[in-house]
């Protein structure tokens, strides 16, 4: 089954397996010119969004995602620490926003959160969003009420990746099921949060799982508004700490076929961009990336310098994406 031109231009959610299939086997220059006139449909391709991701607690996680480093199952070298303070977020926020930032994520290291974290995060939220920033949680699983409890406090974005296929996940998370991650997304849309759910390549995982994650992503009842694909950065102490490398132009094709199948998200290049080339980032914007995430640090593992993505904007033309008005 083939998709024509005329088919890829409507946001749609019936994706076939056989028709995200056809579009990974495109030549790769037929799949870049695909996803790149969509994107110019949708967006402004000069534009792109910058996110900082705070992790507000990290380490010593229950549960045993075998790329994550904050697992207690693996020796990581990984501290475990508690809660961060009102106020060192808000110093936190702060700088984000003076380097550019216009969204701001706060990732804690929880199966899923009691509800008296609930409680502290809510008020981180209020707080960062009173800076004009958009907002952004990812805390684990979610019950419908901490759902609605978020919403209240101002949540814009939660997010929640899928990681991969319904097939391969099994091999990667045996501590909550897929089921588990759908239903969390389901209670972060009923409650009017804006989704961002996307997942990891090079895990090990075949083309044909690649194919899988896309559609699961594809035929959400509503596509994610932030569809974040990441590279797997390889950490010492996990399972997938394998020395394998991953192909620089699959990655691409995964964000393209992303850009594709869901062409009014905002397709997110995220994890892996410090052990990438110049080059192969901007193949992912012309693949119709319209997002990274700046700072030093993405949670635990290292991104580039701010000195290196100004210089890559530079050079390549492009320019952060306003914040909208709070
Ligand atoms: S990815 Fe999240 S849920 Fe999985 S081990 Fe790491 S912190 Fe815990």
């Amino acid at each position: 089954m083939s998709v024509s031109a005329s088919d890829a231009g409507a946001v749609r959610n019936d994706w076939a397996r056989a028709q995200v299939r056809a579009l990974f086997a495109l030549p790769f220059t037929e799949l870049l010119f695909q996803a790149q006139s969509l994107h110019r449909r949708y967006f402004d391709p000069r534009h792109v969004q910058l996110s900082t991701l705070l992790s507000i607690k990290t380490g010593g996680c229950p549960e045993d995602c075998a790329y994550c480093p904050q697992s207690a199952h693996y020796e990581t070298g990984v501290a475990a620490s508690k809660l961060m303070s009102l106020e060192a977020v808000m110093t936190e926020a702060r700088s984000a926003r003076d380097a550019g930032a216009s969204r701001f994520c706060l990732g804690a290291a929880w199966r899923e959160p009691k509800d008296r974290d609930l409680d502290a995060v809510c008020d981180l939220v209020a707080g960062v969003r009173g800076l004009g920033l958009e907002t952004c949680a990812t805390l684990g699983m979610l019950s419908a009420a901490q759902a609605r409890r978020l919403k209240a406090a101002g949540l814009d974005f939660y997010n929640h990746n899928l990681d991969t296929s319904p097939e391969f996940y099994g091999r990667i998370i045996t501590t909550r099921t897929y089921r588990d991650r759908l239903d969390t997304l389901a209670h972060v849309r009923n409650a009017g949060i804006k989704v961002c759910c996307g997942g990891i390549v090079g895990m090990g995982e075949s083309r044909e799982d690649r194919v899988g994650m896309i559609v699961a992503l594809a035929t959400l009842p509503l596509h994610p508004e932030s569809v974040p694909i990441n590279l797997l950065v390889q950490v010492e102490g996990t399972p997938l700490h394998t020395g394998a490398s991953f192909d620089p132009l699959e990655f691409v094709r995964t964000i393209a076929v992303a850009r594709v199948t869901m062409p009014a998200s905002m397709v997110r290049l995220s994890a892996g961009r410090e052990g990438m080339s110049d080059e192969t980032q901007a193949l992912c914007f012309l693949a119709g990336a319209n997002s990274i995430f700046i700072g030093p640090r993405l949670l635990t593992t290292d991104n580039p310098l701010p000195e290196r993505d100004r210089s890559l904007f530079s050079r390549l033309g492009l320019q952060p994406l306003e914040a909208p008005d709070a």
